[in-house]
């Protein structure tokens, strides 16, 4: 049996459950942000979008490209509720699912005798139970699976094969796939390499040359469109954060913890309700110079209690000593039941926050 995978993903999330109940909103650029003035843009509507507005885009300067837009403070509860019913419906279309997200999910259809006519349903089902749009793409792997769902959003239904995805983005540039950031982008280029087809065509030892042994040939296999053909089936959410990033730089010991407890707090009545508990209690910080350093330790026995969390989030603070001011904070518990590592890791174990 070949390997199809899907890539679903909700268009425009946060935005389209505001709209939802806002009907009113319809047609109206609509940013979903905090109003601080650092927020960024976590989700923007397509009317937003049409004025350059993106997401992770400072708020402020979102609004001056859009002054227009409707500001709607995010409102978690609402987009977990509606991902739950989106991840019932896709749990019960295949057996396997890596959920990436609230809104996203890879799905493998290599058991099915009609993979697409399976993710047709899927969609149809979605919009009915939820009145969410979704986008599809289907391919041999994640990446070209990804890469496919995103390539006509909203509502996109795109199938391709490996050697289709080579020509149909061979003149995009690199950062199109998913693990290619700016700095790499960057870095290809200033080796004249600023397609993906110059990408799939460069020679490996070259780019192992300036990138190391592993990611230059990784580099020119994400070219390639070669990618995972199998899926990470975590069956439910193996960890839940909270953080916040500043109006103003924090550098004061006592007020960084005061903030980490409130995060705690938080993170803990968010965990108690839904029942879950973690072993693994991590923490994140932003410095003011964008450093971004984790923090993380496993304990014996899974918690939710804000006195475990609080205390051992303010212990691995402490530990950590940030050399400058602090910009973000965040707190994570992971591992949660059902999910459990071996023994062996209890010790310390990093995880990215
Ligand atoms: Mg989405």
């Amino acid at each position: 049996m070949p390997t199809v995978i899907a890539h679903l993903d909700i268009d425009a999330f946060y935005a389209s459950v505001e709209l939802l109940r806002r009907p009113e909103l319809r047609g109206r650029p609509v940013i979903v942000s905090g109003d601080g003035p650092r927020a960024v843009v976590t989700t923007a509507s397509y009317e937003a979008r049409k004025f350059g507005v993106g997401s992770a885009m400072p708020t402020r300067r979102a609004l001056r490209l859009c002054p227009d837009a409707v500001l709607i403070p995010p409102d978690f509860g609402a987009y977990r509720a509606a991902s739950e019913v989106v991840m019932r419906l896709v749990r019960g279309t295949v057996d396997e699912v890596e959920v990436m997200g609230l809104d996203e999910a890879y799905l493998d259809l290599g058991g099915l005798l009609s993979p697409r006519a399976a993710m047709r349903r899927l969609v149809t089902e979605i919009r009915a139970a939820t009145g969410l749009d979704a986008s599809v793409g289907i391919g041999p792997n994640k990446l070209i699976a990804k890469v496919a769902s995103d390539a006509e959003k909203p509502r996109g239904f795109v199938v391709l094969t490996r050697e289709q995805a080579c020509a149909r983005f061979a003149g995009h540039p690199p950062r199109l796939v998913p693990g290619i950031g700016g700095k790499t982008a960057e870095r290809l280029e200033v080796l004249g390499i600023t397609t993906l087809a110059a990408l799939a065509a460069a020679d490996p030892g070259l780019l192992a040359e300036h990138f190391g042994p592993r990611q230059g040939p990784w580099l020119v296999a994400r070219g390639r469109f070669e990618g995972e053909e199998s899926l990470q089936a975590v069956r439910e959410a193996v960890s839940e954060s909270r953080e916040s990033t500043f109006d103003v730089d924090i550098a004061g010991p006592a007020e960084l913890d005061a903030q980490l407890q409130r995060l705690a707090d938080q993170l803990c009545r968010g965990l108690q309700k839904h029942d879950r508990t973690g072993r693994t209690i991590a923490i994140k910080v932003r410095l003011d110079d964008w450093t971004t350093v984790t923090r993380a330790r496993t304990i014996a026995h899974p918690t939710n209690a804000v006195e475990h969390v609080g205390q051992i989030a303010a212990e691995l603070l402490r530990e950590y000593a940030p050399p400058r001011p602090v910009r973000l904070l965040g707190v994570r518990v992971a591992s949660f039941g059902g999910v459990e590592e071996p023994p062996a890791q209890t010790a310390q174990l990093a995880l990215p926050v």
